[in-house]
């Protein structure tokens, strides 16, 4: 009773506020009445995320159980004469507002509330992993973290990850995924077999390269444009056991991105041949190396920038691993971890970073994976997590990143950071083309992460002006020296920037949401399309 109250209540705010003319009786029948919510709390969730930059409240939130559930409010919103916009919203770890909409609903695909919202107690499907085969089927809404405690129970694991696990599947794949194994593997988009997209027309549609290929590439890396994803299968390998995390420093730019692009240059090779994941971050900060993840650096024996000749006052850290079985009692497995140990010796060996700055660690895979999330505990206790987060993340060509380091690094940035800055190269040939992610014209490009706090704290440096202006700064000093960046994650607000970021790829994707969202009524907070009320 209070169920079907709350549902009135609900579908009576969208009829008011945007003059829906559905009858409150034919939403009833669409069956979503379990787990249509206008709970404040809900309202309040889905109007914020990661960023804290942008607030924008949606008149209700659904908490879908099912790919259908979907299909049919897409559809009431498609076929209606005065519709209401849809964004499904992952775990709301976007920065600028992507997932949030105003004049409609936003689909909570994340979180404990599936289907449980108001009380109709059904659920979205848990994974399914197809050991035999290497792949698992996931919800679109699934974490990643949750993806992985699921393929481990079979001694898999996706093949491809992102630095924090508490991402959703869909919220990934509908940018690219990156993390230190894309040079190898490609990001989590080229890991995907299959996908189950209900489109802005509200038709549930199974795609891959066979079959609905074009909706299948639009949808990968298209910003939630083209449909929402409810299922994927992702392509597993045998998980490992345990990792070998090396980190090393460079005072010389050269030396490091030299190091960087040989150690990518290397998929070809057999696996014992070269690392699993290749990252690296930038310490601009003189004195100690204080960002939240640092906590590799023993803080007994703190690394002083000064101490290490850093050029221009900045040093370049190397990140990589190496994935091992951990070796039973038997003789033969205990040799092959030696050997493996000998092998990442052999490959230091041919790399060039200051001798004495070697920091080596052992530890399971899992927590390898998930070792943003102990640094995100951390700063939560600190009261620094839920903080505005003025990022910038740009994938900048290889030609030009001597020059973005010297513009940016050793310049605008000054000594004071507010948080790490992660750099890594990539090959551009582990990216499908086809896919409406945009990378540069190039066969190896980085990405350059800037990942930011801005506090309250009185100190003009680390406020959110003054690193928005330094963010949009870095991006003119871009323009002016030829450094042809674009974007991952990207942020604009009208659709003559969105059309220069597509470049020879916006008739293309504009022909797509043609076809999948013709009225332009899913995922409106990318500012691409105008809903065509
Ligand atoms: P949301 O913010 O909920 O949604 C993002 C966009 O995707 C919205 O437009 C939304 O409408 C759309 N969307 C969400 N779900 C679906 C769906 N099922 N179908 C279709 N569209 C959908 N990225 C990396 O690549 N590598 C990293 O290492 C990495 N680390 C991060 C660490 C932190 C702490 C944070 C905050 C972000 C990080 N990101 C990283 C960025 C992250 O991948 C993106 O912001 C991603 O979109 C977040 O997923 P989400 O589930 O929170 O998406």
């Amino acid at each position: 009773m209070a169920t079907k109250l709350l549902l009135t209540f609900a579908i009576c705010r969208l009829i008011v506020t945007v003059g829906l003319t559905l009858d409150p009786t034919e939403l009833l029948r669409l069956g979503v009445d379990g787990q249509l919510s206008v709970d404040p709390t809900d309202l309040e969730t889905a109007s914020l995320d990661f960023g804290l930059l942008t607030r924008a409240e949606p008149l209700a939130v659904l908490h879908p159980s099912s790919a259908q559930d979907i299909a049919q409010l897409v559809k009431a919103a498609y076929g209606s004469n005065h519709m209401f916009t849809l964004s499904a919203r992952g775990h709301g770890h976007s920065i600028n507002g992507q997932a949030q909409t105003t004049n409609g609903v936003v689909i909570q695909m994340s979180g404990s509330k599936g289907g449980r919202g108001l009380a109709s107690g059904r659920k979205p499907p848990q994974p399914r992993v197809w050991a035999r085969e290497r792949y698992v089927d996931v919800w679109g809404g699934e974490l990643w973290i949750d993806v992985l405690m699921s393929t481990l129970e079979y001694g898999l694991a996706p093949k491809s990850w992102t630095d924090y696990l508490y991402l959703s599947v869909g919220g990934t794949l509908s940018n690219a995924g990156i993390s230190g194994q894309a040079f190898n593997h490609g990001p989590q988009i080229s890991n995907v077999y299959e996908l189950d997209v209900v489109t802005g027309k509200g038709e549930l549609l199974t795609c891959s390269e066979e079959q609905n290929s074009e909706l299948f590439h639009a949808v990968l890396g298209g910003l939630g444009q083209f449909g929402i994803i409810t299922r994927a299968r992702i392509s597993l390998e045998p998980a490992p056991q345990r990792v070998r995390w090396i980190r090393v420093l460079y005072s010389k730019f050269s030396d490091f991105t030299r190091d960087q692009e040989y150690l990518i240059s290397l998929p070809a090779q057999p696996a014992s041949q070269k690392f699993d994941y290749v990252e690296g971050f930038v310490i601009v900060d003189q004195g100690l190396i204080n960002n939240w993840r640092s906590s590799f650096f023993s803080p007994r024996n703190p690394v002083k920038i000064s101490s290490l000749g850093a050029d221009g006052g900045v040093l370049y850290c190397l990140e990589i691993t190496k994935n091992y079985h951990e070796s039973t009692a038997d003789a033969t497995d205990q040799l092959r971890v030696v050997f493996l140990l000998q092998e990442v010796e052999s490959l230091l060996k041919k790399l060039n970073f200051i001798p004495t700055s070697v920091f080596t660690t052992d530890l399971l895979y899992v927590d390898f994976l998930d070792r943003v999330h102990k640094a995100e505990l951390k700063l939560r206790s600190k009261g620094l997590w839920e903080v505005p987060h003025p990022w910038l993340n740009l994938f900048v060509p290889k030609s030009k990143i001597a020059d973005f380091d010297k513009g940016v690094f050793k310049g605008i940035l000054g000594n004071k950071t507010s948080g790490p800055i992660l750099i890594y190269p990539m090959n551009k040939n582990k990216w499908d083309h086809r896919s409406s992610v945009v990378t540069p014209d190039e066969d190896v490009f980085y990405l350059v992460a800037l990942l930011r706090s801005a506090l309250d704290n009185g100190e003009e440096t680390q406020s959110l002006e003054y690193l928005n202006n330094q963010n949009r700064q870095i991006l003119r000093f871009c323009d002016d020296a030829g450094i042809n960046v674009k974007q991952y994650l990207p942020h604009y607000t009208t659709q003559e920037e969105w059309m220069h970021h597509f470049g020879n790829n916006w008739d293309r994707f504009y022909q797509m949401k043609m076809e999948f969202d013709p009225r332009h009524i899913l995922a409106t907070g990318q500012q691409i399309f105008t809903p065509t009320f």
